[in-house]
């Protein structure tokens, strides 16, 4: 029997894609998209959708009553750079949500939950690269406490109440479709806009700074791919470590001007340049590529090609 979906945030950079993608695999009319506004009509006019506030549980509980909906997908949440803004609104939106989707799973009414946490996760005492899954773990953003403290519910609903969830690490996340939502490495997305619009580029993070990155492709790929995995496969229940590639917004300027031998960059380092420095410079990801079969397409390179011509066509 084909699964019916529920996606939660479905209008960001993330759902969005993923949104898409599920329908292209289970079907339009079991795969329905909510977000808390209709802020993104790609998404809003291309099939089911509805809006849900992610805080209020009888919603998200009519909803599934409504749709049959077996599995959630809990996209939506307040990232790291806005997080540092609003603290108390982070915590209350990432963790309230995440307790909801939880619960309706621990009360049987649905099967199967996919809630993505972060690098984030990781803190300044983390060894910074090759970060191994199983480590130190002191976040000092409030996004990163609420992603460590959601991984920790997520392995405890697992195990205490045998709720089927399943969890990436995502790293940074490059994409063109949809524009990143306040997030600390939402530069390696605009460098691509400004590359193609002025030339040139002003990096809120400085010019050596390295993190994690993955393609959107690749991203999508993970997550269809672990929801996808039979569950005794499964054997991390809080969260997965994932790696695709790590650069500098120096290598991603290299690489950008040879297509755009112009483009200069300068660097102008803000309050993300702090969050950046607690973060790895790199991930290992040995279980997941042991437990169901990770596997990353996207290098540097073939991530500039594919932003700046799909870029390029869309505008
Ligand atoms: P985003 O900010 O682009 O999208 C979040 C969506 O959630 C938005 O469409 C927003 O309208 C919606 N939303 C906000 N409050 C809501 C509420 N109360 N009810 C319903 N919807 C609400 O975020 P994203 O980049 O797509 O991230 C998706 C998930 O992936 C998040 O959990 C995020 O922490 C995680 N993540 C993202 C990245 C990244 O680089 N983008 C990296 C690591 C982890």
């Amino acid at each position: 029997m084909s699964s019916k979906i529920l996606i939660i945030g479905a209008c960001g950079q993330i759902g969005s894609e993923l949104t898409f993608k599920l329908r292209e695999l289970y079907g339009d009319t079991n795969v329905i998209a909510s977000d808390i506004s209709y802020n993104n009509l790609d998404i809003v006019n291309s099939g089911l959708f509805e809006i849900i506030d992610a805080m209020d549980y009888k919603s998200i509980q009519v909803c599934v009553e409504k749709h049959n909906i077996d599995t959630i997908y809990l996209m939506a949440a307040m990232l790291s750079a806005t997080g540092e803004k609003y603290p108390m609104k982070a915590w209350d939106l990432n963790m309230t949500s995440l307790f909801h989707v939880l619960d309706l799973a621990k009360a049987k009414f649905i099967k199967k939950v996919f809630w993505p946490s972060s690098i984030a996760v990781f803190g300044p005492s983390t060894p910074k690269d090759n970060t191994p899954q199983y480590t130190t773990m002191e976040p000092t953003t409030v996004y990163g406490i609420t992603k460590q403290v959601g991984e920790r519910w997520c392995e405890y609903y697992h195990q205490k109440y045998d709720v089927d969830v399943r969890s990436i690490r995502y790293p940074g996340i490059i994409s063109w479709k949809t524009l990143p939502g306040g997030g600390t490495t939402d530069y390696a997305v605009e460098i691509y806009h400004e590359a193609l619009k002025n030339k040139k580029y002003d990096c809120f993070l400085s010019e050596k700074t390295a993190l994690p990155m993955l393609f959107m492709d690749d991203a999508i790929k993970a997550t269809v791919d672990i929801m996808q995995a039979k569950a005794s496969d499964i054997k991390i229940r809080s969260s997965y470590n994932l790696s695709g590639i790590s650069f500098t917004p120096e290598d991603i300027t290299a690489s950008i001007k040879k297509h755009i031998p112009e483009f200069e960059i300068t660097y102008s380092p803000d309050f993300r340049q702090q969050i950046a420095d607690s973060w790895p410079s790199s991930i290992a990801d040995s279980h997941a590529r042991k437990d169901w079969n990770w596997k990353h397409s996207f290098d540097l390179e073939a991530i500039t090609k594919e932003m700046l011509s799909q870029l390029k066509s869309k505008n």
